[in-house]
């Protein structure tokens, strides 16, 4: 097996056919033996069924998981690499907003660079408000300053990587996965190439401000732990300024007789400790609920069903 296509699928049961189909169509007299596999996270819009279905009449080989709950693209993600037979793996959405085209492209571009593991895809330009696009611009920059790993603007994950790099990427058994941060970590030489991403075929995006905002937010603590040296510079940063507060009051006190107000002077002291004392606590807290559910070590994902391809089954 040459080439795997693992997509994650959530409610994605109007689109898995026509993404197949599209599949089929881009790959038509490539020459080379290819699996699909469908990660089915948790949907609850009869995507199993479908996949079952096109499992049942498509001539390619589909391979077929099928979680318990939705864990989550991530998981998904992991799973369907871990079951990829391929040499090469192909990352890519299963709602057609990125075209299949491209990953047959990929795979040319590995072959003929066998100096490179992985290329990917990043959006040039991309049909965001212009709220979003700042603020994922601000979210590059400073995770690339307070991280020893690069992250590209507007890399997704839709990417075509070799076996190496797909088992690099499956010996990082974290509970918490950032994929972005994951795929950057392992290092292998990444060759980058632009798309611009269609519109979903149906149904509507996962993605809500709020949880893209906890999605940045995790990817902080799950690759730098600078948040923790932040609340440590915030607290020598207040103890200086008391130390300068308190100088200045003693001197206005003994050389001027000036009274300083004291009510307002403490309030505001009050409150401004009170403050960082909270965030660091709260940095801290972050770190050890993660440290806590990690060493759990609970499955990063589980299955109620898988389905091999009809192909390896009849053999
Ligand atoms: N997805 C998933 N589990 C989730 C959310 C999304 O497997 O909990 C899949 C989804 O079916 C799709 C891909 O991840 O194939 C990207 O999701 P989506 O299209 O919602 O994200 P966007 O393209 O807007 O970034
Ligand atoms: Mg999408």
């Amino acid at each position: 097996m040459l080439l795997s296509l693992v997509m994650p699928c959530f409610n994605e049961a109007e689109n898995v056919d026509a993404m197949h189909d599209a599949i089929l169509a881009a790959f038509e007299g490539c020459g080379f033996a290819y699996e699909l596999v469908f990660v089915d996270d948790g949907s609850r819009d009869g995507t199993f069924g479908r996949l079952c279905a096109l499992r049942e009449r498509s001539a390619l080989p589909i391979r077929l998981l099928r979680f318990s709950r939705n864990f989550g693209k991530e998981s998904a993600i992991y799973a369907g690499l871990s079951h990829a037979k391929g040499a090469y793996v192909t990352l890519i959405d299963a709602d057609l907003q990125q075209p299949p085209a491209l990953a047959l492209e990929m795979l040319r571009h590995l072959e003929r660079h066998p100096e490179e593991d992985c290329v990917a895809a990043f959006q040039e330009r991309r049909h965001e408000g212009k709220g979003i696009v700042f603020l994922k611009k601000a979210f590059y920059r400073l995770m690339n300053r307070m991280t020893e790993i690069e992250f590209v603007q507007g890399a997704s994950d839709f990417r075509t990587m070799r076996r190496s790099m797909v088992d690099a990427i499956l010996s990082m058994g974290e509970h918490n996965r950032f994929s972005k941060g994951i795929f950057s970590w392992v290092g292998f030489r990444t060759h980058y190439i632009p798309y611009s991403a269609r519109e979903r075929n149906a149904g509507s995006t996962k993605w809500s401000t709020w949880k893209l905002f906890k999605y940045a937010f995790d990817g902080i603590v799950s690759f730098t732990t600078m948040p923790l040296r932040l609340a440590s510079f915030a607290g020598v940063g207040a103890s200086l300024a008391s130390i300068v507060y308190m100088l200045v009051v003693v001197i206005q006190k003994l050389f001027f007789q000036i009274d300083v107000p004291g009510y307002a002077t403490l309030a505001v002291l009050i409150l401004l400790l009170g403050g960082i004392e909270l965030f660091s606590l709260g940095i801290l807290g972050e770190y050890l609920a993660k440290t806590y559910v990690e060493s759990k070590r609970r499955p990063i994902y589980l299955t109620r069903e898988v389905l091999e391809p009809k192909q390896e089954k009849a053999q």
